[in-house]
């Protein structure tokens, strides 16, 4: 970074030079475009880009022709000048930086796109909007062989949507162009992002990435609610049971609680709405996502972000030299992240995380294959809990009018949970590293209950469908 300022600085001596030389007039905010250059199209730019100087002949004037000269860092400007009194009695130079040629080669692309490629357009917003009106947590665009499709996921489930123009290449372009990525790279994974308003005022993050396949890219578009976190535990369906549990261990501020479940099961949701509970002034409340999924204020937000640095661990480790009261780490996958987590809850943290495993004894066998001790999971851990999130059965029977469910039969999904709070007996049992088929009889004994066992509960209440919960908790 240094010497490229040092080069840039080294130039525009030699202009000052060249200027009091050949008496040019020189455009005084050197490194900047200037605020009038209509003349300065996407074509010059990139010929200056390419042949690294392009000039403009703004007007013929009684004493000849004037002329502006733009030139980036890469112009030779000796070269140039040798040949410029020749060609123009007057002329003004206008020096551009680099990245402001690319900048405005970006802008000028970008305007243009938004003007004439109407078909790319229309097609964007088309599925945003839908995206948006049919609560679609994700968009996949991709390329098959000769032929591209749109598929959503609305509550867990990829459908496949039909556009109201051809789908082609401008389309990929367009959102590249939005996320700010590299429209010319197709080769490797990118990532980006904007934000989205839809008709109804409701605000987006879209978080955009980029795989190169073999019949062509595939971009998938991730819908984020940038607006507050609005729900609550029980506004997102959690039953009065499991509400009284999490509540009651969350009232002393210490240990861990952990969430386990496959992706898109919700558990990042429920921490929020467990962190809302959570939330007042008297707190210190600090995050380390990948990405920050949701903003609420009053707590600090970080993501992780590897070309600086931040990692889980990194992050949880700088976390507790700010004084903490409440830390919300959004994934535990590594040895180090699990041990400083685990350590933080038995110094008198509240730390909320989320683990990768199917329920909630084989978070316990996760732990371990981390590198927690046994000892270390019995004085750190206080809830685990299991989460899916199952459709829920509208009660209309499937009548087309239903305004809830347009005639699907389902509208929406409720969470289902299953909840392991750390007893003293199962607290002595993982600190002697007892076998996890024992802990889990004794839990039952204890009064746990199954996923399985709430959601058959659920079945009979004409909650959920038999179907659904058998397609995510088998029996047995
Ligand atoms: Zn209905």
């Amino acid at each position: 970074m240094n010497s490229s300022s040092k080069e840039t600085h080294s130039k525009s001596d030699e202009i000052w030079h060249l200027s009091q030389q050949l008496g040019i007039s020189i455009w005084k905010n050197l490194l900047s475009l200037p605020e009038s250059d209509d003349n300065h199209t996407p074509a010059l730019i990139n010929l200056e880009r390419s042949i690294q100087f392009t000039f403009v002949v703004q007007s013929a004037e009684r004493d000849g022709l004037k002329a502006q000269i733009f030139v980036s860092e890469k112009t030779n400007l000796i070269s140039l000048c040798k040949y410029l009194p020749f060609l123009f009695k007057r002329y003004q130079i206008f020096l551009c930086a680099d990245n402001l040629i690319q900048q405005r080669i970006l802008a000028f692309s970008h305007d243009e796109m938004l003007q004439e490629d109407n078909q790319a357009k229309k097609n964007l917003s088309y599925l945003l909007e839908k995206a948006a009106q049919d609560n679609a947590s994700d968009i996949h665009i991709e390329s098959l062989s000769g032929t591209k499709q749109v598929r959503m996921r609305i509550d867990g489930k990829l459908k496949k949507v039909s556009l109201p123009e051809q789908i082609d290449e401008r389309l990929f372009i367009k959102i590249k162009l939005h996320s700010r990525m590299d429209i010319a790279q197709k080769r490797a994974p990118q990532d980006g992002h904007f934000p989205f308003i839809s008709s109804y005022g409701k605000h987006f993050d879209l978080r955009v990435s980029t795989v190169p396949g073999i019949n062509g890219e595939k971009i998938v578009l991730r819908l984020l609610p940038a607006t507050s976190v609005q729900f609550s535990m029980e506004e997102m369906g959690f039953s009065s049971r499991h509400i009284a549990i999490i509540k009651k261990c969350i009232r002393v501020k210490t240990g861990m609680i952990l969430f386990t479940g496959p992706t898109g099961s919700g558990k990042t949701t429920s921490l929020y709405s467990i962190l809302k509970e959570l939330q007042s002034e008297a707190l210190n409340i600090l995050t380390i996502e990948d990405p920050v999924e949701y903003r609420l204020n009053g707590i600090t937000q970080v993501e992780v972000n590897n070309l600086a640095g931040i990692s889980f661990a990194s992050a949880l480790r700088s976390f507790l030299r700010q004084d903490p009261d409440v830390i919300l780490v959004g994934e535990i996958r590594d040895t180090e992240t699990a041990q400083i987590a685990a350590r933080a809850a038995q110094t008198g943290h509240l730390v909320l995380s989320t683990l990768h495993s199917n329920n909630v004894f084989e978070a316990i066998h996760r732990l371990k294959n981390l590198g927690v001790k046994g000892d270390d999971i019995a004085t750190s851990l206080k809830l685990l809990v299991s989460q899916r999130l199952v459709p829920r059965s509208c009660n209309c029977n499937m009548s087309p009018d239903c305004q809830l469910c347009s005639g699907k039969g389902v509208s929406g999904r409720i969470p289902i949970l299953e909840t392991l709070q750390i007893s003293p007996v199962i607290k002595k049992m993982l600190s002697y590293e007892e076998a996890l088929s024992d802990i889990e009889k004794i839990s039952f004994s204890e009064g746990f209950v199954s996923m399985r066992d709430f959601g058959t509960k659920l079945v009979a209440e004409n909650t959920i469908s038999a179907i659904e919960l058998d397609s995510i908790c088998p029996a047995g």
